[in-house]
Order: C-alpha cells, then sequence, then structure tokens
C-alpha cells in the first residue's frame, strides 16, 4: 500500500490489515511517527511525541495479534488531546501552568483504549485549558489547518483535527465543551462525535466546566468514531457523573437504513445569519440523506438564541471553581523568587495563565460572587433548563436534529483574536447541545472554496446509535470525507 493510502485509510481499513498481517503494529506505527516528524513542524498538532512508548506498546500487539487476541483497537495508532492525563508523559492541557506536569495516573478513557489495543503515539496541541475555537490560545503556539496553512484548525482540539486530517493518525481523542469536537472536526474535514454527558468517564481530564465537558473520538469516519465509543464509554466508579447505562457496541450495530427517519431542521439555525454557501452545502448533505429516506421537518427551538449568553456564564463560573486548585502551591506552574504568599498566588496566576483563561476566570468569579450571583449563574442555569425543554419537545416530533457545525470554514489566524465575542460566536450551533447535555456528531458536507464544511447531527440522550448510522449512511452515498489535504505539501 502507498504511503498516503496507509496514512489516510480508516482505522477500520487498518484493524483489517493488522488482523491479516499484512503490515505489523510496529510498521505502522513507525509510519504514523514518520509522519509526526515530517508535518509537525509545519502544523505544530502534536506537543509531545512518545516514540519509545509507542514502540513498545505496538510491539505487544504484534505478540497479541501473533496469538489471535485481539481486541477491537489492537495495534492501532492513536493520539490523544493533551488535556488527558497519561501516567508518566507530560500533559499540559496547552498551559504554562501545566507545561511541566506529569500525571501519576492515566485518565479513564486513556486506559480503557489501551485495554482495547490502541497504541499511543502522543498528545495533541489545544487551546489553553480547552477554551477557545481556533487554537490560537495554546502556550505551546498556534495549530495550522492543513488545508490552508494561514487558517485556524478550529479549538479547542483542533491539535487533534489538524493530526487526523493531515494522516499523522488516524484516530485522536477530543474533548467538547460547548463544540471542541465538532467544530476542528468540521473546519479539518473529518467526523467529529461529542457523546451524551455522562456517557465518558471525566476522571483524569482536566476539568474546565465540569457540568459541560464530556470526550469523545476524532475520525476519518463515522464507522470509526463508532469503534472507538465502544472503547471509551461506560460507567466509572472514578466518576460520579458517568451514566450507569449498558454500552451499546456502537460498531456491531452500524446500521445504514434510515428510512422513515425523521430529521428536525431548526428554525433558528437556518435564519438569515447563515452563511449562503455554509447553508446550501449543509442543505445539500441533507437532501442525500432525504434520498436515503429520511424525511426533514422544519422545528423550532426558540431559545436556542439564549445559548451563547447562558454557557458564557456558566462555563466561566465552572472554570473559575476548577482552575483555583492552580496557585503555585501544590503543583503546576510557580513564579520565581516570591516576596510573601500573596505574591506567589499573583505572580503564579498571572505568569501561568494566558489572556483568555483569565478572562474567564474573572467573568467567572463575577457571576458567582455573592451579589452576582442569582443575577447571573443562577438565571443561567434557569435558561438552560428551558433551553433543554426545547429539545426535548422537539425530539418527540423528529429523530435527529441537523444544522451546521460551525458558521462558517476555517478563517486566517488573528481574524477573531481581538474581539473574543465574534470567537465566541463560532460555537453558536454546538454550544446549546451541550447545555443539554445531548450527543451531537459533525461529519464533512462538502467544501467552500477548497476549506471543509459540516454538517452537525444531533440525537436524543444516550441515542449516539441513530447519528452515528445517519452520518455513516451519508458517508456511504458520498465520498466529502474521504478528501483530504495533499500530506506531501505538509511534508516539512
Ligand atoms: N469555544 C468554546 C469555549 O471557548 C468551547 C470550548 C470547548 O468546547 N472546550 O469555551
Amino acid at each position: 500500500m502507498a504511503d498516503t493510502q496507509l496514512l489516510t485509510a480508516p482505522v477500520s481499513e487498518l484493524r483489517q490489515l493488522l488482523s491479516d498481517r499484512a503490515i505489523s503494529s510496529v510498521e505502522l506505527t513507525r509510519a504514523f511517527l514518520r509522519q509526526i516528524e515530517l508535518c509537525n513542524p509545519l502544523l505544530n498538532a502534536v506537543v509531545t511525541i512518545c516514540e519509545d512508548h509507542a514502540l513498545e506498546q505496538a510491539a505487544l500487539a504484534d505478540k497479541q495479534l501473533a496469538t489471535g487476541e485481539i481486541a477491537p483497537l489492537t495495534g492501532v495508532p492513536l493520539l490523544h488531546k493533551d488535556i488527558f492525563c497519561t501516567h508518566g508523559i507530560r500533559t499540559t492541557c496547552g498551559s504554562r501552568m501545566l507545561a511541566e506536569f506529569t500525571p501519576a495516573y492515566d485518565a479513564t478513557v486513556v486506559s480503557k483504549l489501551q485495554s482495547a489495543g490502541a497504541v499511543t503515539l502522543g498528545k495533541c496541541n489545544m487551546d489553553e485549558f480547552a477554551m477557545g475555537s481556533s487554537n490560537e490560545t495554546s502556550f505551546f503556539g498556534t495549530v495550522k489547518n492543513p488545508w490552508d496553512l494561514d487558517c485556524v484548525p478550529g479549538g479547542s482540539s483542533g491539535g487533534s483535527a489538524a493530526a487526523v486530517a493531515a494522516g499523522m493518525a488516524p484516530l485522536a481523542t477530543g474533548t467538547d465543551t460547548g463544540g471542541s469536537i465538532r467544530q476542528p472536526a468540521s473546519l479539518c474535514g473529518i467526523t467529529g462525535l461529542k457523546p451524551t454527558y455522562g456517557r465518558v468517564s471525566r476522571l483524569g481530564i482536566i476539568a474546565f466546566a465540569s457540568s459541560l465537558d464530556q470526550a469523545g473520538p476524532m475520525a476519518r469516519t463515522a464507522e470509526d468514531c463508532a469503534l472507538a465509543l465502544t472503547a471509551m464509554a461506560g460507567v466509572d466508579g472514578g466518576d460520579s457523573t458517568s451514566a450507569d447505562k449498558p454500552v451499546p457496541n456502537f460498531h456491531g450495530a452500524l446500521n445504514t437504513d434510515i428510512q422513515g427517519l425523521r430529521i428536525g431542521l431548526p428554525k433558528q439555525f437556518f435564519n438569515d445569519d447563515l452563511d449562503d454557501q455554509v447553508r446550501a452545502r449543509v442543505l445539500e448533505a441533507l437532501a442525500e440523506l432525504e434520498k436515503a429516506g429520511a424525511t426533514l421537518v422544519e422545528i423550532d427551538l426558540p431559545h436556542s438564541h439564549y445559548a451563547i449568553a447562558t454557557y458564557y456564564v456558566i462555563a466561566p463560573a465552572e472554570a473559575s471553581a476548577n482552575l483555583a486548585r492552580y496557585d503555585g502551591v501544590r503543583f503546576g506552574y510557580r513564579c520565581d523568587d516570591p516576596q510573601n504568599l500573596e505574591d506567589l498566588y499573583l505572580r503564579s496566576r498571572s505568569e501561568g495563565f494566558g489572556e483568555e483563561v483569565q478572562r474567564r476566570i474573572l467573568v467567572g468569579t463575577y457571576a458567582l460572587s455573592a451579589g452576582f450571583y442569582d443575577a447571573y449563574f443562577n438565571k443561567a442555569q434557569q435558561v438552560r433548563r428551558v433551553i433543554t425543554e426545547d429539545f426535548h419537545r422537539a425530539f418527540e416530533q423528529v429523530d435527529v436534529i441537523a444544522g451546521p457545525s460551525a458558521p462558517g470554514v476555517a478563517f486566517p489566524f488573528g481574524a477573531k483574536q481581538q474581539d473574543p465575542i465574534a470567537m465566541y460566536m463560532e460555537d453558536i450551533y454546538t454550544l446549546a447541545v451541550n447545555l443539554a447535555g445531548l450527543p451531537g456528531l459533525s461529519t464533512p458536507a462538502g467544501f467552500i472554496n477548497g476549506m471543509p464544511v459540516g454538517l452537525q447531527l444531533i440525537g436524543r440522550p444516550f441515542d449516539e446509535q441513530t447519528i452515528l448510522n445517519a452520518a455513516h449512511r451519508l458517508q456511504t452515498d458520498t465520498d466529502w470525507h474521504q478528501s483530504h489535504p495533499s500530506l506531501g505539501d505538509l511534508a516539512s
């Protein structure tokens, strides 16, 4: 198999090659490590490469493959977003605060994927503490979009998305608090799934906003996301918010029959604010699903325009509480030569956190403070409930809700950095899904001037299967997900 073909093959094909012993896991791991070595100087998608660790895991996988002791991902290489704690491997969360942090344990997602046989190639760059939509807030520098090196890859899981798009790994993990799996998946032309809140354990994922954070897979295909989600999901005694629900074999149950599937199109997602070209691409993708037997129905999510305001009270409030632990005393960055305790706190936090993280801490602390708690935080929680009820009402009428994943394609570096509100608008179609705790997926839906567009599919709570099926059907009938940037141009 030619290099490009191997590097852009979905996990489902790589598994086959591995189990047929047409390639060894060590060979495969070396091929991806080489691609990382070639492309990373240009893309900056990976912050830590674990070559020795990966080759050791791959050699073990090869032994298992030889004895036929095969788990669902045995020998398949992957990358983790650098928000997942990895035992003995530096975990930075894109921040100076944790630039030297080496966890003493693995996040549940990491250990589950490892037990499923996956090989960890390294850790992906990300917006600092997962706050951002462009990967411009990372302490380790921006990540470039492999489709256009002058553009952002989206964020906060932009390193993971860029890495998969550039053939540096067939699979990567991401987290999504307000859109951070779906928006970068859209901007980089890959498939990304945010599961239902509680489907995947948050143990060992560095917390941003605990009632919204959820981990999920980013890959080339819906089929690969189904494979990875089955391995990642499940109740965890270490996370009391993880759901005690049986985990279906999402991959085994994949089904392309979508006859009679009712897809709701919220009129608020298709109003005059939507870019015409994005609308055209999204409607073309939906027309494919209609051809396959789905029916399209207009629905109403009357409170969805409050999602941004609501999210930007709740997420910063939770972040300000979660980030209080980085005080320069227990772990993380400590300033040089502190004069007294106050100076130690003040300078460690001012020097350790970047501008966007500090902005969130300020907003969140304000919203939680005694005089403003009822006016802001409590009110936002009430609106959150109303937004959630809108979805539940809509799901009495339809099986899936669809819309764009992002308001546009990848934008040039710096275009939105001076205007936080413009940046926050990137998540206008994704945030409400987190507020309601629902599963959401982004699948490729064509291009605008050569840049990928994403279709978002939203499901009922714990019904990841239906959105995976619909995306799988779309990917069976179209080839947008098979396009990839020219890998030769990415090698430095
Ligand atoms: N862009 C959103 C934010 O900055 C969402 C980030 C995320 O999902 N982690 O908060």
